[in-house]
């Protein structure tokens, strides 16, 4: 068994996306062409906001938003982001390389998102902006982060690297129930691992805001609007013509292989019955789409060595939350209890749309065996 085999998930459309790749080939388009620009619309359709930006990755996704706002005066070097304890790394990164001060939050052990409830006491007059990050897929998003924001006049910017087709219960703050499309602005990647992946490094940026979205499009451009004429100090990042019509392909499936890993989820949850396991909450509406499914338990080591030695893949995800890595050695002083406690006891079950039922049952049955 495989916790995820690329080459399945592309084999399930192998014959439309070598087509599509035949199409971009003889086109003679290759970056910012008529795939790009289509996919684009398709996404924002999909998601339902104004404007979707395609990027070289998920990173600078994230990246570009906070340089926009820095170029719109919404924000200055130096301001502060809330984001959570529990994420990859990228979160962090986009705003420390974006010359924002990261301030971390603790996680809330239900959902193993941000604890809504320690953000404000993090609120001070330099705070700009709350990243919620989707994580695993599950959304995050409800009225009393709304009402933070609008409370203390903070952005919103969502990482949706991990929650593309996954829904709130709730309106965010233009029309949609997308994540994505929930709060100010959202960076979202297309790492080949993701729920909506394309065939290399890919990435976008969704939001309702159109200057936003302009000045992002050009900041990816080398800062320019008009040939050779650069009205920002920008950099190289934008979605190529491939990975465009990968994507095009891909997305029309997304919503199928969501539900498929909704239905792995539901076995899951049904035939893990050890009650050393604490498990996931379950989706009933689609607000979460499953990137990941992690249980808890306080064997979690002894319990991963055992689904091993049966040839059961696992993985975490992550092993150490983002301030206790040696890189960003003026964040370790910090404590986060519960950040911190997780990160010992959360293993990742494999979960994919090209999976059996049949694997998933023997998947949890190990599970119950090895506690
Ligand atoms: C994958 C990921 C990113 C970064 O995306 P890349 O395309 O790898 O740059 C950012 N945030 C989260 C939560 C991710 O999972």
């Amino acid at each position: 068994m495989d916790f995820l085999n690329l080459k399945d998930i592309s084999e399930r459309y192998r014959s439309e996306l070598k087509e599509a790749a035949a199409q971009v080939i003889d086109s003679g388009y290759y970056i910012r062409g008529p795939k790009t620009e289509e996919f684009e619309s398709n996404l924002c359709g999909y998601l339902g906001c104004k404007n979707t930006v395609g990027t070289g990755n998920g990173l600078d996704a994230l990246k570009l938003i906070f340089r926009a706002y820095i170029e719109l005066g919404v924000m200055s070097v130096g301001d502060e982001v809330i984001l959570p304890a529990n994420t990859f790394i990228a979160s962090l990164t986009a705003v420390i390389e974006s010359g924002l001060k990261p301030v971390i939050a603790d996680i809330d052990t239900k959902t193993l998102n941000i604890d809504i409830t320690a953000i404000e006491p993090l609120i001070t007059s330099k705070t700009k902006a709350i990243m919620p990050v989707h994580l695993y897929g599950r959304c995050c998003w409800d009225e009393e982060l709304k009402s933070l924001a609008q409370q203390y006049n903070l952005k919103i910017v969502e990482d949706n690297a991990q929650a593309m087709g996954a829904k709130s219960a709730i309106k965010g703050f233009g029309e949609s129930y997308m994540c994505g499309a929930l709060g100010d602005a959202a960076g979202t990647s297309f790492y080949p691992v993701k729920n909506l992946g394309a065939l290399g490094d890919g990435g976008a940026v969704t939001t309702n805001d159109d200057k936003l979205a302009e000045v992002i499009r050009a900041l990816g451009n080398y800062g320019s609007e008009e040939k050779y004429i650069h009205k920002y100090a920008g950099v190289n990042s934008r979605l190529d013509e491939i990975q465009a019509a990968m994507l095009c392909v891909k997305l029309k499936y997304l919503d199928q292989e969501n539900a498929r890993r909704q239905e792995i989820a539901e076995i899951y949850d049904k035939q893990i019955t050890a009650k050393q396991i604490i498990k996931p909450l379950l989706s009933k509406n689609g607000e979460c789409v499953w990137h990941q499914y992690v249980i808890r338990t306080e064997n979690r080591d002894k319990l991963m060595q055992k689904l091993g030695e049966k040839g059961i893949p696992t993985m975490i995800h992550y092993p150490t939350p983002v301030h206790k890595h040696e890189a960003y050695k003026e964040l370790n002083t910090l404590t986060l209890p519960v950040a911190e406690k997780c990160a010992t006891e959360i293993i990742s079950l494999p979960i994919n749309p090209a999976m059996s039922n049949q694997e998933a049952i023997i998947v949890a049955e190990a599970v119950n065996e090895s506690c």
